[in-house]
């Protein structure tokens, strides 16, 4: 018996020194991957839910290094949020969205493109003066701008979220709140946070057409909303009858495979000129 357990707590420890070993050279070698040209920012289009148009867009990160190939973002974001890094990561996709406003040509008057910012950013200074930086390059950012923040930044330290969310909305720019429902916080707490538009998770979107449970939560955080004069999005949508659901329930905005997975620049240029075309 005893034996046997000690060949357990031998295996086990031996696949968190692996998982250890893995999260360091991550960091490591994530540490160079802007200066290597290792990131792309992948393009997911925004979806008008009562015209299917493209609206606007989601700036998503990718990375894919020599040694580990494509690392995910759900695998280095965290570790980049741990470590700090995350801050120059930011910059990075702040400064290739600014690029992307800047070759959309001709940019619809009311394309959005989102960036999604880390508790990490939102808390420290540094955001406030890359902001101010990158408006001095593109002066009409605050018009095209949504900054995407997740619930957690309530948690860390509220008064400080909500001045920086302030200091934004104040200037003209889209906050949404991102994986609205998966979070913690109560109603009470949401009210304070000064934003413009509220994103429900694709776990309450991606089975839409088949659940009930998932039809009442997604109808009642829509009334909500509305109520509260927040524009709502709905990530994760796979189907066409969702989207029909999501239509009559008069969501704004969509997102999800159905309609597009995150492309490259070109790709997502040449489908938003289609369609100014058509
Ligand atoms: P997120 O902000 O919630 O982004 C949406 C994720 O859902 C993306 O995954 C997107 O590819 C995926 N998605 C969109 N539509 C569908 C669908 O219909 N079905 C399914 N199954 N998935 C869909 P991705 O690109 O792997 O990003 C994962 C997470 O990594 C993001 O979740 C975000 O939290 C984080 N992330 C990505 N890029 C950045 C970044 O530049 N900065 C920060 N701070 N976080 C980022
Ligand atoms: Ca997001
Ligand atoms: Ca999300
Ligand atoms: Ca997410």
């Amino acid at each position: 018996q005893a034996k046997r357990e000690q060949k357990f707590i031998y295996f086990y420890s031996a696949g968190l020194d692996e998982q250890h070993l893995r999260k360091l050279t991550i960091l490591e070698l994530l540490q160079t991957a802007v200066e290597k040209d290792e990131l792309t920012v992948l393009l997911q289009p925004k979806i008008d839910c009562a015209t299917g148009r493209i609206q606007g867009a989601e700036a998503l990160l990718r990375w894919h290094n020599q040694q580990l190939g494509f690392v995910g973002p759900d695998e280095f974001i965290p570790l980049a949020e741990q470590s700090g890094l995350i801050k120059s990561l930011t910059r990075w996709v702040c400064e290739q969205s600014v690029k992307v406003l800047e070759q959309l040509q001709p940019l619809p008057k009311d394309f959005t493109l989102s960036v999604n910012l880390s508790a990490v950013d939102l808390l420290s200074n540094e955001v406030i003066s890359l902001i101010e930086e990158l408006e001095q390059q593109y002066p009409q950012l605050s018009q095209h701008l949504v900054l995407e923040v997740t619930e957690s930044v309530l948690v860390e330290d509220p008064e400080t979220a909500i001045e920086r969310l302030n200091w934004f909305r104040n200037r003209g720019y889209g906050v949404s709140i991102d994986d609205y429902g998966t979070g913690y916080s109560s109603l009470a707490q949401m009210r304070q946070l000064p934003v413009t538009e509220l994103k429900i998770d694709r776990a309450f979107v991606q089975l839409l057409a088949t659940s009930p449970v998932d039809q009442s939560i997604v109808r009642s955080t829509i009334q909500l909303a509305h109520e509260l004069s927040l524009s709502v999005v709905a990530e994760g949508v796979e189907d066409e009858q969702s989207w029909n659901w999501l239509k009559q329930q008069h969501c704004d905005v969509l997102q999800g495979f159905y309609f597009s997975k995150p492309i490259p620049f070109e790709q997502f240029n040449q489908k938003l000129q289609g369609e100014s075309d058509a």
